[in-house]
């Protein structure tokens, strides 16, 4: 193979593809040429992976239009959706047109910072206190060095959990509309080397897993992580009798012994039915990293019944989505970004609010079917 080493891929041809391609054709065997065929320039890629042989193709829908009244996504949305599971972009859409018989959906975004959590090594609990004292006395310092590596980014907070010789800094960025995980990680390490050198703390990981990235946790559900975004609808009685074949009371106590004490009984992260299915298909149109499903997966759906129209709610905690940057450069993730006016610089809150909205249209619909005992049938009529 041309090159092993995945540093050493920047800047490959279409060629370096070819040979890479035909290399990995004769030591497995296997026939690619479907991965073969592709339009987008190697080169352009070189910044999102190593190692290149081809693509894969994933079938791309939409879903809407939905009307949402957000504090940052305002109009009608055709949303973008790249999966293998068949009825997931027909349930999605049930869900938003029915969100626009009510209205259309609101949205907010209530929080935005992305994190990146070192561990540092201290000889104990002493020298653990003048590290804090240190950190805690030279704001500007610490400002000064995250300057230096980022002209968007910027420290908005610095929490500091000890524990014997090992120290935490959950560090909290604003990352302009980069999802930011590349730029809080780069800052972040220039932090502790200014660290290390002053107090002679020792950096083990700029992540010590308080972060956290791509893992469920608990601090993000609480603190947040990326946007914590909360989307809402309320549908009219008549609408959800006559569009979802069921009544605000069923989908309601569905969602209580369901959602809220079944996922409380399995230990989960976040209480939905199916947010992972939205998020993912979302994030892989637009680009985003797809192993940050699992922040945007715990999120928690609640349903009221107020005198018979359905109140239905999404909150969550760990939208980690950016509009420049990452996946979003891509040309196939760059053509679904501008279906919904997202490519580019000052749309990364828009893009979270609807993320959260495709999310509520998703347990709407999924919710509706289970109350009204209809998710079976359209899994067997539309995905088998
Ligand atoms: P990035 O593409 O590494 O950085 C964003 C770039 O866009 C920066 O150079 C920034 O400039 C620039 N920029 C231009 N206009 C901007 C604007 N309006 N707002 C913000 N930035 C703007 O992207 P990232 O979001 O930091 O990182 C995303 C990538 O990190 C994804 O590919 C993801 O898969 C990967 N990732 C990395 C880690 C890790 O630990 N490193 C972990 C998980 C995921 P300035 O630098 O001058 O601000």
């Amino acid at each position: 193979m041309a090159e092993q080493n995945g540093l050493k891929n920047r800047g490959y041809s279409r060629a370096d593809v070819e040979e890479r391609r035909t290399a990995a054709e004769g030591f497995t065997g296997a026939t690619l040429d479907t991965v073969s065929r592709y339009s987008i320039d190697p080169e352009g890629a070189s910044k999102n992976i190593e190692n290149m042989i081809g693509t894969t193709q994933i079938p791309l829908g939409y879903a809407g239009p939905v009307r949402i009244d957000g504090e940052n996504a305002r109009g009608e949305f055709l949303v973008p959706l790249a999966t293998t599971e068949g009825a997931l972009v027909a349930s999605i859409s049930r869900g938003m047109s029915v969100i626009n018989s009510g209205g259309g959906a609101r949205a907010a975004v209530y929080s935005d910072g992305m994190t990146r959590a070192p561990v540092l090594r201290v000889e104990g609990i002493a020298h653990g206190r003048r590290v804090m004292e240190w950190i805690e006395t030279h704001r500007d310092e610490i400002d000064a060095a995250v300057a230096g590596t980022t002209s968007h980014g910027r420290l908005t907070g610095m929490d500091v959990y000890p524990n014997g010789r090992s120290l935490y800094l959950r560090c909290v960025y604003s990352t302009g509309d980069a999802m930011g995980m590349n730029m809080a990680t780069i800052a972040t390490e220039a932090i502790c080397r200014l660290i290390e050198r002053e107090t002679g703390a020792v950096m083990i990981s700029v992540s010590g897993n308080m972060c956290s990235d791509k893992k469920p946790a608990a601090i993000n559900m609480i603190n947040g992580r990326g946007k914590t975004v909360v989307a809402e609808a309320l549908i009219p009685r008549d609408v959800v009798e006559g569009r979802l074949h069921t009544t605000a009371e069923a989908v309601t106590e569905t969602n209580t012994r369901k959602n809220l004490i079944g996922s409380s009984m399995a230990g989960t992260l976040g209480a939905n039915a199916h947010a992972a299915n939205m998020v993912a298909a979302l994030y892989i149109a637009t680009g985003q990293d797809p192993a940050q499903v699992v922040g945007g997966s715990m999120a928690i759906t609640t349903c009221e019944d107020l005198g018979g129209d359905l109140y239905i709610c999404v909150r969550m905690p760990a939208v980690e989505v950016g509009t420049v940057g990452g996946g979003t450069r891509l040309p196939c993730q760059s053509e679904a970004l501008s279906m919904i006016g997202c490519l580019g610089a000052g749309n990364a809150r828009k893009l979270s609010e609807i993320v959260a909205v495709t999310v509520l249209a998703g347990e709407l619909s999924t919710l509706a079917a289970q109350a009204a005992g209809h998710l079976g049938k359209a899994h067997a009529a539309l995905g088998r």
